[in-house]
């Protein structure tokens, strides 16, 4: 199977030439095997991935959680305009709102001159996720979902996904520092490839939080993250979900200090074989 990164990026997307070299687009993965097309979030790396996949037949979508960076894409993402392509996307229902009521709600009037009834999939289904532990069989593959509660203000699902004796998880948006004692260790254990936000590194955050108070809005520090690689056996780690203000030059520096560690950055475009 192949990961590809179209989406690195937390909060909200940087188009400028000093942010390029990791990325500038919100957090989109893909990862794909021979039967199946699976993305992960619909950030505004979605787009680029749409293009990608304009003669695929079925598609499969996860939604970590409903903030702007994961959703940003998705209104334009292009195979939804094809009247040959189905569509299945998962997300998270919150409190009385289905996944459904979420994203019509997204694309209200207001913000779009569009809304999903204009989608020409021939077949087009919007699930939501309701339980805190989720199961999905998807040609054989395994999704797992679990729900995280310390990102505020409705937490976030994380994924992993298990096809012939591989795992990967992709876990967004957490605080790994507030996730030790809830199965969060034990839900990641033993990935051959963890995806997992490294927002802040230690220094930034403790300079904010001198400054202002500045709390961490349930993000994680590269740091922090690199306590869990052993901890939790993981083969491969992927720092993922960069604070949009860390340019290339400050990256580039922290790459070179971690890949000490082994551990890896992810890169918009780039591809790894599993
Ligand atoms: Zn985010
Ligand atoms: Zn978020």
């Amino acid at each position: 199977m192949k990961i590809k990164f179209y989406g690195v990026r937390g909060s909200y997307p940087r188009a400028e030439a000093r942010f390029l070299k990791y990325g500038g687009n919100t957090s989109c993965i893909i990862v794909k095997n021979d039967k199946s097309t699976i993305i992960f979030d619909a950030g505004t790396g979605l787009l680029k991935a749409g293009e990608s996949l304009l003669k695929e037949k079925n598609i499969f979508m996860f939604i970590t959680h409903t903030h702007y960076d994961h959703m940003q894409g998705f209104p334009f993402f292009s195979p939804f305009f094809r009247k040959e392509t189905n569509t299945n996307i998962y997300g998270p229902s919150i409190k009385d709102k289905s996944f459904q009521d979420i994203i019509d709600m997204y694309m209200n009037p207001f913000f779009l001159p569009f809304s999903v009834a204009d989608f020409e999939n021939r077949k087009f289904s919007i699930k939501s996720l309701e339980k805190d532990d989720e199961k999905i069989n998807i040609n054989g593959i395994i999704i797992k979902g679990k729900k995280i509660q310390s990102h505020p203000l409705f937490g976030v699902y994380i994924f992993s996904y298990e096809s012939n004796n591989q795992k990967i998880v992709y876990a967004t948006d957490v605080d790994v520092s507030k996730e030790m004692n809830n199965g969060f260790l034990d839900f990641i254990d033993g990935a051959d490839i963890l995806i997992i936000d490294s927002y802040f590194s230690e220094q930034k955050l403790s300079n904010l939080r001198k400054s202002n108070g500045y709390e961490n809005y349930g993000h994680s520090t590269f740091e922090s993250v690199l306590k869990i690689k052993d901890l939790a056996n993981i083969k491969k780690l992927f720092f993922y979900h960069y604070n949009p203000k860390y340019d290339d030059k400050y990256l580039e520096r922290l790459e070179k200090r971690y890949q000490k560690e082994g551990v890896f950055f992810s890169k918009e475009c780039e591809e790894v074989i599993v």
